[in-house]
């Protein structure tokens, strides 16, 4: 609690403050960061919000979108340099890791500003003055709820901040459906929707604003793009530049298609490889009893939750799949070993 007093005494006059969060922000990374923008800025705070890259249309309602600078962008990044050499508070939501913020990473650990950072990934580096985390948490955005009460500031999440800190929650556990959905999760949505979160139209923003290209490439996906192996209990979609290019593909457009590979029943194991301008992205899901964390981290230079970790690869996508059906034979027991699911 000494830290969280060390915090509150830095927030006691008006400051610059600079929120960053991880590369391909998703609506937690979004939502952590611009709830806690809003609710900063309404605490007389100047706050700008950096993200490393671009990120899904989908996400544009939130309150403080129009105003997020991309790093990765150059007519964005001189205001950006600006606002981080300014920061006297630089706010670090949704990663714990600086590497997963390309070149932002560096600039921060050289910073002389009072460095936080919120997040609930594992393995976390020690570069903040100030450290919320907890791998107990569904979210980045349950964090914050609880950071602002912490604060004694409940009252000043309104709408746009609690539609913000909803949203990452929502996805983040899977539409409240993954193993992370706790006792916690409902008590901290049920106060947000009491602060003003639309539960209906927040999903429809974020599931439902497909266009017919993204379905249609869904459903390309689907129907030759799925490779499915019973006797490992896992399945993967291997994704091509040219068919991303067929369908136009956008940001957020390959977002959730892992998902389907986990939904068949008895695969246990989902992967997804999409070829990108950089390497291959990979995103893995897996259902409760199986850990994906630790095999991206090892083997595909990554990491993320037990359940949903992403990572790398530099080969291409047909030796970046072999490498992974080998590994995925040759670590069946590890992999698949039963545990005891605890449910809280
Ligand atoms: P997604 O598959 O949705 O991109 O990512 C799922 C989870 O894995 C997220 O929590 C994300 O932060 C984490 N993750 C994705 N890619 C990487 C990566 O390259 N490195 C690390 N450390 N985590 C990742
Ligand atoms: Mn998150």
């Amino acid at each position: 609690m000494e830290a969280l007093a060390s915090f509150k005494r830095e927030l006691s006059s008006p400051k610059n403050i600079f929120i960053t969060t991880h590369v391909k922000p998703d609506a937690d990374a979004l939502g952590s960061s611009l709830g806690m923008a809003g609710y900063l800025k309404k605490k007389g705070h100047q706050v700008t919000v950096v993200t490393p890259t671009d990120y899904p249309s989908f996400l544009n309602w939130m309150e403080g979108n129009d105003d997020v600078l991309d790093f990765s962008r150059e007519d964005h990044r001189k205001k950006a340099d600006k606002a981080l050499n300014q920061a006297d508070i630089v706010i670090c939501l949704d990663f714990s890791c600086l590497n997963r913020v390309n070149e932002l990473g560096e600039l921060i650990r050289k910073s002389d500003a009072y460095i936080v950072n919120i997040d609930h990934h594992q393995d976390p580096e020690d570069f903040a003055d100030y450290r919320l985390w907890s791998t107990e948490a569904a979210a980045t955005c349950e964090l914050v709820y609880e950071l602002i009460v912490a604060l004694e500031d409940r009252d000043m999440i309104d709408e746009s901040i609690a539609s913000c800190l909803y949203a990452g929650i929502m996805t983040d556990t899977g539409g409240f459906r993954h193993p992370n959905t706790t006792k916690n999760v409902h008590l901290v949505v049920a106060d947000l929707i009491d602060l003003g979160a639309n539960v209906t139209q927040i999903a429809n923003w974020i599931y439902d604003s497909n266009s017919v290209n993204r379905l249609k490439f869904i459903g390309f996906a689907i129907s030759r793009r799925l490779v499915i192996r019973e006797d490992l209990h896992m399945a993967y979609f291997a994704i091509s530049k040219k068919d991303l290019k067929k369908y136009q593909s956008r940001t957020g457009d390959t977002e959730g298609l892992v998902n389907y590979a986990l939904s068949l029943d008895g695969i246990k194991l989902a992967a997804l490889f999409s070829e990108r301008e950089d390497g291959i992205k990979i995103s893995f899901r897996s259902s409760a009893e199986v850990a994906v964390n630790k095999f991206a981290a090892e083997y595909f230079n990554g990491g993320g939750h037990k359940n949903a970790s992403g990572g790398k690869s530099e080969l291409s996508l047909k030796e970046t799949v072999e490498k992974f059906e080998k590994l995925v034979e040759k670590h069946q027991t590890e992999l698949f070993q039963e545990e005891e699911v605890s449910v809280q």
